[in-house]
Protein backbone atom coordinates (compact mmCIF):
# COMPACT_ATOMS: atom_id res chain seq x y z
CA UNK A 1 0.00 0.00 0.00
CA UNK A 2 2.68 2.45 0.93
CA UNK A 3 4.20 1.51 -2.46
CA UNK A 4 1.52 4.03 -3.70
CA UNK A 5 2.93 7.08 -2.15
CA UNK A 6 5.31 9.17 -3.65
CA UNK A 7 7.71 11.68 -1.98
CA UNK A 8 8.39 14.61 -4.80
CA UNK A 9 11.59 16.93 -4.23
CA UNK A 10 11.13 20.02 -6.47
CA UNK A 11 14.65 21.84 -7.47
CA UNK A 12 16.65 20.59 -4.18
CA UNK A 13 20.10 22.63 -3.96
CA UNK A 14 21.60 19.95 -1.38
CA UNK A 15 22.35 16.82 -2.12
CA UNK A 16 22.94 16.09 1.68
CA UNK A 17 19.27 16.70 1.90
CA UNK A 18 18.25 14.03 -0.74
CA UNK A 19 19.82 11.61 1.43
CA UNK A 20 18.60 13.03 4.77
CA UNK A 21 14.78 12.62 2.63
CA UNK A 22 15.68 9.40 1.53
CA UNK A 23 16.82 8.07 5.01
CA UNK A 24 13.64 9.64 6.49
CA UNK A 25 11.30 7.81 4.39
CA UNK A 26 13.30 4.31 4.67
CA UNK A 27 12.53 4.14 8.19
CA UNK A 28 9.20 4.86 7.87
CA UNK A 29 8.77 2.16 4.69
CA UNK A 30 8.01 4.99 2.11
CA UNK A 31 10.32 3.91 -1.05
CA UNK A 32 9.35 5.98 -4.34
CA UNK A 33 11.17 8.69 -4.51
CA UNK A 34 11.16 11.61 -7.69
CA UNK A 35 13.71 14.11 -7.87
CA UNK A 36 12.22 17.41 -10.19
CA UNK A 37 15.85 18.77 -12.04
CA UNK A 38 17.80 18.40 -8.32
CA UNK A 39 20.79 20.98 -8.80
CA UNK A 40 23.23 18.64 -7.52
CA UNK A 41 22.52 14.78 -8.16
CA UNK A 42 23.29 12.26 -7.96
CA UNK A 43 25.97 12.57 -5.15
CA UNK A 44 28.32 11.46 -2.79
CA UNK A 45 27.10 13.73 -0.27
CA UNK A 46 23.54 12.18 -0.83
CA UNK A 47 25.16 8.50 -0.26
CA UNK A 48 26.89 9.71 3.04
CA UNK A 49 23.47 10.88 3.78
CA UNK A 50 21.31 8.44 3.22
CA UNK A 51 23.12 5.88 5.49
CA UNK A 52 21.34 2.64 4.18
CA UNK A 53 19.15 4.08 2.21
CA UNK A 54 21.11 4.24 -0.98
CA UNK A 55 18.50 1.99 -2.66
CA UNK A 56 16.12 4.56 -2.21
CA UNK A 57 18.33 6.72 -3.97
CA UNK A 58 19.32 4.21 -6.57
CA UNK A 59 15.42 3.97 -7.29
CA UNK A 60 15.33 7.49 -7.64
CA UNK A 61 13.19 8.29 -10.88
CA UNK A 62 14.69 12.19 -12.32
CA UNK A 63 12.58 14.07 -14.18
CA UNK A 64 12.38 17.71 -15.45
CA UNK A 65 9.07 18.76 -14.59
CA UNK A 66 6.61 19.16 -11.76
CA UNK A 67 3.82 17.98 -14.22
CA UNK A 68 5.73 14.30 -14.53
CA UNK A 69 6.68 13.71 -11.02
CA UNK A 70 2.63 13.96 -10.47
CA UNK A 71 1.82 11.70 -13.85
CA UNK A 72 -0.63 9.01 -12.17
CA UNK A 73 -1.76 10.66 -8.92
CA UNK A 74 -5.15 11.78 -8.21
CA UNK A 75 -4.07 12.70 -4.69
CA UNK A 76 -1.64 15.93 -4.56
CA UNK A 77 -0.20 17.30 -1.23
CA UNK A 78 2.15 19.98 -1.71
CA UNK A 79 3.73 21.39 1.65
CA UNK A 80 4.55 24.90 2.56
CA UNK A 81 6.38 26.09 5.66
CA UNK A 82 4.02 29.35 5.61
CA UNK A 83 1.23 31.06 4.57
CA UNK A 84 0.92 32.01 1.11
CA UNK A 85 -2.36 34.27 1.16
CA UNK A 86 -3.83 32.42 -1.35
CA UNK A 87 -6.89 30.67 -0.02
CA UNK A 88 -6.18 26.93 -0.51
CA UNK A 89 -7.12 23.67 1.13
CA UNK A 90 -5.19 23.19 4.06
CA UNK A 91 -4.31 19.80 6.03
CA UNK A 92 -2.44 19.60 9.29
CA UNK A 93 0.61 16.21 8.60
CA UNK A 94 -2.23 13.94 10.73
CA UNK A 95 -5.16 15.00 8.47
CA UNK A 96 -2.74 14.37 5.70
CA UNK A 97 -1.80 10.89 6.48
CA UNK A 98 -5.39 10.05 7.19
CA UNK A 99 -6.48 11.77 3.61
CA UNK A 100 -3.38 9.60 1.99
CA UNK A 101 -4.88 6.25 3.46
CA UNK A 102 -8.39 7.34 1.94
CA UNK A 103 -6.71 7.29 -1.47
CA UNK A 104 -4.10 4.27 -1.30
CA UNK A 105 -6.93 2.10 0.35
CA UNK A 106 -8.61 2.61 -3.57
CA UNK A 107 -5.67 1.68 -4.67
CA UNK A 108 -5.03 5.36 -6.38
CA UNK A 109 -1.33 7.00 -6.50
CA UNK A 110 -0.81 10.11 -3.66
CA UNK A 111 2.21 12.48 -4.22
CA UNK A 112 3.36 14.23 -1.17
CA UNK A 113 5.30 17.52 -3.02
CA UNK A 114 7.92 19.27 -1.00
CA UNK A 115 9.84 22.67 -2.36
CA UNK A 116 13.07 24.06 -2.47
CA UNK A 117 15.37 25.00 0.83
CA UNK A 118 15.54 28.89 0.18
CA UNK A 119 12.47 29.50 -1.54
CA UNK A 120 9.89 26.53 -1.21
CA UNK A 121 7.15 26.09 -4.04
CA UNK A 122 5.79 28.37 -6.12
CA UNK A 123 2.45 29.67 -6.34
CA UNK A 124 2.25 28.08 -9.63
CA UNK A 125 3.27 24.58 -8.08
CA UNK A 126 1.18 24.73 -4.92
CA UNK A 127 -1.77 25.53 -7.10
CA UNK A 128 -1.45 21.74 -8.83
CA UNK A 129 -1.97 20.97 -5.08
CA UNK A 130 -5.57 19.21 -3.99
CA UNK A 131 -4.55 20.22 -0.70
CA UNK A 132 -1.42 22.14 1.41
CA UNK A 133 -0.25 20.42 3.88
CA UNK A 134 1.44 23.34 6.90
CA UNK A 135 3.20 21.25 9.53
CA UNK A 136 2.18 23.41 12.58
CA UNK A 137 5.74 24.74 13.82
CA UNK A 138 6.30 28.21 15.77
CA UNK A 139 4.96 30.94 13.44
CA UNK A 140 8.75 33.02 14.50
CA UNK A 141 10.31 30.17 13.04
CA UNK A 142 8.13 28.05 10.75
CA UNK A 143 10.57 26.49 8.38
CA UNK A 144 12.12 23.20 8.89
CA UNK A 145 14.92 21.58 7.25
CA UNK A 146 13.46 19.75 3.87
CA UNK A 147 14.43 16.33 5.47
CA UNK A 148 13.38 16.69 8.38
CA UNK A 149 9.88 17.90 7.23
CA UNK A 150 9.89 14.75 4.98
CA UNK A 151 10.15 12.61 8.37
CA UNK A 152 7.24 14.43 9.74
CA UNK A 153 5.23 13.88 7.01
CA UNK A 154 6.58 10.41 6.37
CA UNK A 155 6.04 9.32 10.08
CA UNK A 156 2.48 10.24 10.09
CA UNK A 157 1.69 8.38 6.52
CA UNK A 158 3.36 5.26 8.53
CA UNK A 159 1.09 6.14 11.90
CA UNK A 160 -2.27 5.94 9.78
CA UNK A 161 -0.58 2.98 8.01
CA UNK A 162 0.06 0.74 11.13
CA UNK A 163 -3.53 1.88 12.37
CA UNK A 164 -5.34 1.21 9.19
CA UNK A 165 -3.44 -2.66 9.21
CA UNK A 166 -4.40 -2.72 12.87
CA UNK A 167 -0.92 -3.48 13.54
CA UNK A 168 0.65 -1.90 16.87
CA UNK A 169 2.36 0.99 17.15
CA UNK A 170 4.55 -0.18 20.02
CA UNK A 171 7.53 -2.13 20.02
CA UNK A 172 6.98 -6.40 20.72
CA UNK A 173 9.62 -6.47 22.72
CA UNK A 174 8.29 -4.04 25.25
CA UNK A 175 4.77 -4.78 24.77
CA UNK A 176 5.90 -8.44 26.42
CA UNK A 177 7.60 -6.66 28.77
CA UNK A 178 4.64 -4.28 29.94
CA UNK A 179 2.19 -7.14 29.97
CA UNK A 180 4.14 -9.16 32.49
CA UNK A 181 4.97 -6.60 35.04
CA UNK A 182 1.35 -4.73 34.46
CA UNK A 183 -1.09 -7.84 34.94
CA UNK A 184 -3.51 -6.96 37.95
CA UNK A 185 -3.38 -8.07 41.07
CA UNK A 186 -5.16 -10.27 42.70
CA UNK A 187 -8.04 -10.57 45.18
CA UNK A 188 -6.11 -13.07 47.30
CA UNK A 189 -2.32 -10.65 46.54
CA UNK A 190 -4.46 -7.97 48.15
CA UNK A 191 -5.92 -9.36 50.40
CA UNK A 192 -2.31 -10.81 51.66
CA UNK A 193 -1.06 -6.91 51.37
CA UNK A 194 -3.34 -5.71 53.24
CA UNK A 195 -2.65 -8.26 56.57
CA UNK A 196 1.14 -7.12 55.58
CA UNK A 197 0.36 -3.20 55.57
CA UNK A 198 -1.46 -3.64 59.09
CA UNK A 199 0.97 -5.58 60.95
CA UNK A 200 3.88 -3.61 59.80
CA UNK A 201 1.53 -0.25 61.03
CA UNK A 202 1.04 -1.83 64.22
CA UNK A 203 4.72 -2.43 64.65
CA UNK A 204 6.05 1.17 63.65
CA UNK A 205 3.24 2.67 66.26
CA UNK A 206 1.24 4.15 63.36
CA UNK A 207 -1.90 1.73 63.77
CA UNK A 208 -3.88 0.68 67.20
CA UNK A 209 -6.13 -2.06 66.85
CA UNK A 210 -8.07 -1.55 69.74
CA UNK A 211 -8.58 2.21 68.48
CA UNK A 212 -8.34 1.64 64.91
CA UNK A 213 -10.42 4.50 64.04
CA UNK A 214 -11.61 2.98 60.49
CA UNK A 215 -7.61 3.42 59.13
CA UNK A 216 -7.73 -0.26 57.27
CA UNK A 217 -10.83 0.56 55.38
CA UNK A 218 -9.85 4.02 54.63
CA UNK A 219 -6.16 1.91 53.19
CA UNK A 220 -8.48 -0.87 51.65
CA UNK A 221 -10.18 2.27 50.03
CA UNK A 222 -7.55 4.32 48.52
CA UNK A 223 -5.62 0.89 47.24
CA UNK A 224 -8.45 -0.42 46.00
CA UNK A 225 -8.80 2.73 43.62
CA UNK A 226 -5.01 2.38 42.45
CA UNK A 227 -5.67 -0.73 39.88
CA UNK A 228 -2.28 -2.03 41.58
CA UNK A 229 -0.04 -4.25 39.02
CA UNK A 230 1.72 -7.09 40.48
CA UNK A 231 5.16 -5.45 39.81
CA UNK A 232 3.90 -2.20 42.16
CA UNK A 233 2.57 -4.80 44.80
CA UNK A 234 6.38 -6.26 44.99
CA UNK A 235 6.98 -2.54 45.26
CA UNK A 236 4.56 -2.13 48.22
CA UNK A 237 5.66 -5.27 49.82
CA UNK A 238 9.46 -4.87 49.64
CA UNK A 239 9.11 -1.40 51.29
CA UNK A 240 7.38 -2.92 53.92
CA UNK A 241 9.60 -5.75 54.69
CA UNK A 242 12.35 -3.30 55.04
CA UNK A 243 10.25 -0.65 57.23
CA UNK A 244 9.76 -4.12 59.53
CA UNK A 245 13.34 -4.62 59.27
CA UNK A 246 13.97 -0.73 60.33
CA UNK A 247 11.10 -1.26 63.01
CA UNK A 248 12.93 -4.46 64.49
CA UNK A 249 16.23 -2.44 64.52
CA UNK A 250 18.09 -4.98 62.12
CA UNK A 251 18.78 -2.48 59.66
CA UNK A 252 20.65 -0.21 62.50
CA UNK A 253 22.45 -3.20 64.40
CA UNK A 254 23.57 -4.23 60.72
CA UNK A 255 25.16 -0.86 59.95
CA UNK A 256 26.50 -0.72 63.70
CA UNK A 257 28.57 -3.72 62.60
N1 LIG B 1 11.96 29.53 2.84
C1 LIG B 1 11.13 28.49 2.35
C2 LIG B 1 11.26 27.29 3.24
C3 LIG B 1 11.50 26.11 2.48
S1 LIG B 1 11.88 24.78 3.51
C4 LIG B 1 9.69 28.94 2.34
O1 LIG B 1 9.43 29.96 2.89
O2 LIG B 1 8.83 28.27 1.80
C5 LIG B 1 11.93 23.51 2.32
C6 LIG B 1 10.69 22.67 2.23
O3 LIG B 1 10.51 21.95 3.44
C7 LIG B 1 9.40 23.43 2.02
O4 LIG B 1 9.19 23.79 0.68
C8 LIG B 1 8.40 22.38 2.48
O5 LIG B 1 8.28 21.42 1.48
C9 LIG B 1 9.11 21.78 3.67
N2 LIG B 1 8.75 22.46 4.92
C10 LIG B 1 9.58 23.16 5.73
N3 LIG B 1 8.91 23.62 6.81
C11 LIG B 1 7.62 23.19 6.67
C12 LIG B 1 6.44 23.33 7.46
N4 LIG B 1 6.42 24.01 8.60
N5 LIG B 1 5.32 22.74 7.01
C13 LIG B 1 5.30 22.04 5.85
N6 LIG B 1 6.39 21.89 5.07
C14 LIG B 1 7.54 22.44 5.47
Amino acid sequence: MLQNIRVVLVNTSHPGNIGGAARAMKNMGVSRLVLVAPRDFPSVEAVARAAGAVDILDGARIVSTLEEALEGCSLVLGTSARDRHIPWPLLDPRECATTCMEQIDQGCEVALVFGREDSGLTNDELQRCHFHVHIPSDPEFSSLNLATAVQVLTYEVRMAWLAAQGQPTKMAKLETHAEQSSLPVTADELERFYTHLESTLVQIGFHDPDNPRHLMPRLRRLYGRSNISKLEMNILRGILTETQKVARGEVYKRRDN
